[in-house]
């Protein structure tokens, strides 16, 4: 199946998404109105007349259900436009590596970035595809423009051929997942599906509908300041506390250097550090949420155990809830995740289900009423200058959305005939 999708991604990596967590504004950066103000009159002119964005960038439109399909469930696609804040985005210049040999790839602006099969096993499969990167200097931002793409011309494909069965199918574009602002404003009324799936995972064939549940909990240590002339006796070094605190977390497990698959981990991160007062703050990850309140307990004991250590100092705790496993939320909807399954099947692809060792967008939205697992958008090596992408995985995401809408329209006949 040939697509738009290749077009169009070289088009949307060309505008500086970048995401920016210092800022208070939202969406964070202007340059994501501009991709996002683009999309809409991109989606108008294919026919979809009702897309708009809201006072907050969010960009939603519909594509009208085909004859007799009014009864469909209503699904959604969502991808996001921002790209990493800790990588440089602007000035992109893609490039594309056609019938791609297995050779080397080297990145004319910066030499000593090579992409290799050694170091880039699932490139294997990709001999005589069409690679894109970018050109040494910059990220690509295929995580998650490809995303956008493809959805851009899944809507595109299924406006071109009617005779592919659909209900209601809602799309949307969201700024500020990179700095996990996405689905702050997410209006899931507006958006009115019954369930979403974001376009935003790695490898051809992945289905993500697990993720971790998330905390951080913000361990302060206060101690007592004085002239470090005078101090004999009196003063209480919060730096000490905090030091020794840190110093007793777990490193050889319960550590992101030391855990995969299903371990979740205790992870230090950052540290605000003065005499009078140091916190630390420590990210809780597990996939079983009440393990998290397991975790966060050990962290309080630890700590009380380092204050009575250093007499004088005291702590205290705040714990922030960032986002839970989605799978609790899906497991009541089987048939959004077992619809994706039979629509990566239907494009000739095995799926590959594997826990999301972060969170999504969907994983939030998850628990403010819209399912929404992750499919895969063909993205690798995010975040990093040596991204790539290939054609043919977007051309394969395109019919892996447009299976899935089909999918729903057939069930539900079925259901509800
Ligand atoms: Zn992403």
């Amino acid at each position: 199946m040939k697509t738009s999708a290749l077009r169009r991604f070289l088009k949307y990596v060309t505008y500086d998404t970048r995401s920016d967590e210092h800022s208070s504004t939202f969406p964070s950066t202007s340059g994501q109105l501009d991709l996002l103000r683009e999309l809409v009159t991109e989606l108008q002119q294919l026919g979809l007349h009702d897309a708009s964005m809201d006072d907050y960038g969010y960009v939603m439109a519909t594509v009208a259900p085909t004859a007799a399909r009014d009864n469909t469930p209503v699904i959604g696609f969502i991808a996001h436009v921002d790209t990493s804040p800790e990588m440089p985005g602007h000035d992109v210049r893609p490039l594309v590596h056609e019938h791609f040999d297995g050779g080397d790839i080297v990145f004319p602006d910066d030499p000593s970035i090579i992409l290799r099969v050694a170091d880039n096993p699932p490139l294997a499969a990709q001999i005589g595809n069409t690679i894109v990167t970018a050109s040494g200097l910059t990220l690509l931002g295929s995580d998650d423009k490809a995303g956008v793409a493809e959805i851009v011309a899944a809507a595109e494909y299924l406006l071109s051929h009617p005779e592919i069965p659909h209900g209601r199918v809602r799309i949307a574009f969201t700024p500020d997942e990179e700095i996990g602002r996405g689905a702050d404003h997410f209006d899931v009324t507006r958006f009115g599906a019954e369930c979403a799936y974001t376009l935003d995972g790695g490898s051809r064939g992945e289905l993500e509908f697990e993720s971790f549940s998330a905390d951080a909990i913000t361990v302060t240590f206060k101690g007592f300041n004085t002239h470090p002339g005078y101090a004999k006796g009196r003063m209480v070094n919060a730096i000490r506390v905090a030091s020794d605190f840190v110093a007793r977390l777990p490193r050889d497990m319960m550590s992101p250097e030391t855990t995969d698959g299903y371990d979740g981990y205790l992870h230090p991160y950052q540290v605000h550090a003065a005499v009078d007062a140091t916190s630390v703050k420590v990210l809780v990850r597990d996939f079983v949420t009440g393990k998290l309140k397991e975790k966060e307990t050990y962290v309080q004991e630890l700590a009380r155990e380092v204050v009575r250590m250093h007499p004088g100092a005291s702590v205290d705790f705040r714990i922030e809830e960032s986002y839970r496993n989605m799978r609790e939320v899906l497991e009541q909807y089987p048939r959004v995740v077992d619809y994706a399954r039979q629509a990566i099947r239907r494009a000739g692809i095995e799926p590959i289900e594997r826990p999301i060792r972060g969170g999504t967008d969907g994983s939030r939205l998850s628990f403010m009423g819209l399912p929404t697992p992750n499919l895969f958008a063909g993205e690798h090596n995010f975040h990093s200058r040596l991204e790539w992408v290939s054609a043919e995985d977007m051309d394969s995401a395109v019919e892996v959305i447009v299976n899935l809408c089909r999918i729903w329209a057939d069930q539900s006949l079925i259901t509800n005939p």
